[in-house]
């Protein structure tokens, strides 16, 4: 088990649930972007590919804390079948709550293609990975 990193906190609890809440949309939305541009980040020379990340990827918008903290509890959600005796602290219980949340949300607004499975954008009509046309 990796160290527990601290649970970001503000003054206001609830501020803190809605920064998370938007810390592990901005991490989907990462993980969504990279994927539609895999091909070009392959592509892209690897002294340059930083510069190129950091222009296809969405702008972070919370404090780097938040972003560890959900690295966390996405390792966490991803061990808790395999450990169902592990006692989660309130801060936990509390963002696993908060990542399935976005995680739904994040399903729902990224429908899997019906050719290949890969989430694309709600709305779009073709697939980015397989091209395949989207049927609504
Ligand atoms: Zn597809």
């Amino acid at each position: 088990m990796p160290p527990r990193p601290e649970a970001p906190r503000y003054r206001e609890p609830a501020m803190a649930l809605a920064a998370l809440a938007q810390a592990v949309e901005d991490f989907f939305e990462e993980g969504y972007a990279f994927q539609v541009n895999q091909r070009e980040i392959d592509e892209t020379p690897a002294h340059l590919r930083s510069a190129a990340l950091t222009a296809m990827l969405p702008a972070r918008t919370q404090a780097e804390g938040f972003y560890a903290w959900v690295r966390y509890l996405v390792w966490l959600d991803g061990i808790r079948e395999l450990a169902p005796s592990l006692v989660l602290t309130a801060a936990e219980a509390e963002g696993l709550a908060v990542l399935r949340r976005q995680r739904n949300k994040f399903q729902r607004e990224h429908p899997p293609c019906h050719h290949c499975g890969m989430p694309n954008a709600e709305g779009e009509y073709s697939c980015h990975a397989c091209l395949k046309e989207i049927k609504h």
